[in-house]
């Protein structure tokens, strides 16, 4: 069997999935049998390359950057997941989004919610441009499969892989599809 090439991003999440991901332990080493790890925040690959087979995108969709990469994700990747409830849904990410766009957001955490030198920075590069509303990804792109918890359990992240890495559909049982 062809080894997978695997993926994973990051986008506007806290990194616990990622975490999460860590806590496979031991399986880990299994899984380097079965893939290829072609991106990652784990590992020093500077761009996301061609022809991956499987991401696991945590995060909502925040700021430009993200979601550019969203859209290169999906252009380069054959099975995209949307990976914890951030992606999934919004979750914490979108806790930002009843207090109105991007400038009210700024504005309340650079001027009002600061004790000393109010003011939000200009320097270009300094900030990512915020998006007015934070979406989960399936918002952008279209996605293969959803991955909820926050994080996913372990077990679950194993379930999914152990399927897509071979070969088959990852029909995730009932009790793998709760929420936070
Ligand atoms: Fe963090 Fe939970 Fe969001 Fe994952 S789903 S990025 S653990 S807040």
């Amino acid at each position: 069997m062809a080894r997978v090439k695997l993926a994973t991003a990051w986008l506007g999440g806290c990194s616990g999935c990622h975490m999460s991901f860590l806590d496979l332990d031991e399986w880990l080493l299994q899984l380097a049998v079965l893939a290829d790890i072609v991106y990652s925040p784990l590992i020093d690959a500077k761009e996301y390359p061609a022809n991956v087979d499987v991401v696991l995108v945590e995060g909502a969709v925040a700021n430009e950057e993200h979601l550019r990469m969203a859209h290169t994700i999906r252009q380069r990747t054959k099975f995209v997941v949307a990976f914890g409830d951030c992606a999934v849904t919004g979750n914490v990410t979108s806790l930002r989004n009843p207090l109105g766009g991007a400038e009210v957001v700024l504005l309340r955490s650079y001027v009002e919610l600061t004790d000393c030198r109010p003011g939000i920075p200009t320097a270009a590069g300094l900030l990512p441009v915020l998006l007015d509303r934070v979406t989960p990804l399936h918002h952008v792109v279209p996605v293969d499969y959803y991955l909820p918890g926050c994080p996913p359990p372990a077990a679950h992240i194993r379930f999914l892989l152990e399927a897509l890495a071979g070969g088959s559909e990852a029909d995730l049982p009932a009790e793998m599809l709760r929420f936070g």
